[in-house]
């Protein structure tokens, strides 16, 4: 977003502090959830939102009991869903975080969000616990493809579901649906991120989707430090170190300066990864 933010108030006593805990801490790590991506034009369906969300429950239908019974409608859900994210592109916050990553003032982010955002920003480290669009697979024999040829799949397909080339099984996307577990491996990584870090940033996540929302216990109960920078209360509130309730893009601004950072990427990074 080209938004002159020239108006906005510089750093607080907060961000003060926030930058101090960061510049003290050993290791720190992000977590970031839909708060994040919706600078980017990618509504928090959580929130009463536009389009896609207003005509379908996702909780419905991006179910893994649908994908198996009623593919059909679970395509016409995830193609559109897919048609929505391909050329969303990442922002300030994003960028910010890949900022801090190469100023060595954060070890890695741990996201909710499938839409790769943070690795089209450029983010090294990163921890997707519910998965990625960036690929689907086939459950029947295990081929994967991209996201480009799935959606070319989809078109060419009559009844709009793309299908394993090897075996005519649908596709599923590499997503945690509802009803799914998440990825052992993923979950286990960012549980011990988390019970490392000195300082866990949670941004743009409302905290209340397990079990991603029992992470921040982890660094808490570790004796690290939790900061929230997220609109809307948490149930977590009361635990944070510092807790920022602002326009995200402000406060990781804001952020930034108190470290005395600038926004540090040029744009042309967003070209490096993914479709
Ligand atoms: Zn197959």
């Amino acid at each position: 977003m080209d938004v002159d933010r020239s108006q906005a108030s510089g750093p607080g006593a907060s961000h003060v502090r926030l930058a101090k805990l960061l510049r003290g801490a050993g290791s720190v790590v992000a977590l970031t959830g839909a708060g994040v991506s919706v600078p980017s034009g990618i509504p928090d369906f959580r929130s009463p939102g536009t389009g896609l969300w207003e005509r379908v429950d996702p909780m419905e239908v991006a179910h893994i009991d649908v994908f198996h019974t009623e593919p059909e409608r679970f395509w016409h859900f995830y193609g559109e869903r897919f048609a929505a994210l391909e050329d969303k592109q990442p922002n300030e916050v994003h960028r910010a975080l890949v900022t801090l990553e190469r100023e060595g003032l954060l070890d890695a982010v741990i996201t909710q969000n499938i839409d790769m955002l943070h690795r089209k920003a450029g983010t090294r480290e990163l921890v997707e616990v519910h998965g990625s669009i960036d690929r689907c697979s086939c459950l029947a024999c295990g081929a994967r493809v991209t996201l480009a040829q799935a959606r070319s799949r989809l078109a060419a397909d009559e009844a709009g579901v793309p299908r394993c080339e090897r075996c005519a099984a649908p596709l599923k996307p590499d997503v945690v649906l509802f009803g799914e577990m998440l990825p052992a491996a993923a979950m286990e990584r960012a549980q011990e991120l988390c019970a490392s870090a000195d300082l866990l940033l949670c941004i743009g996540s409302s905290l209340e989707v397990h079990p991603v929302a029992s992470l921040p216990l982890l660094t808490h109960r570790a004796g690290g430090a939790v900061a929230i920078l997220t609109q809307g209360r948490t149930p977590l509130d009361g635990l944070a170190a510092v807790r920022l309730d602002g326009d995200l893009v402000d406060e990781m601004q804001a952020l930034l300066g108190a470290l005395g950072l600038g926004w540090g990427l040029p744009s042309e990074s967003a070209a490096q990864a993914g479709i």
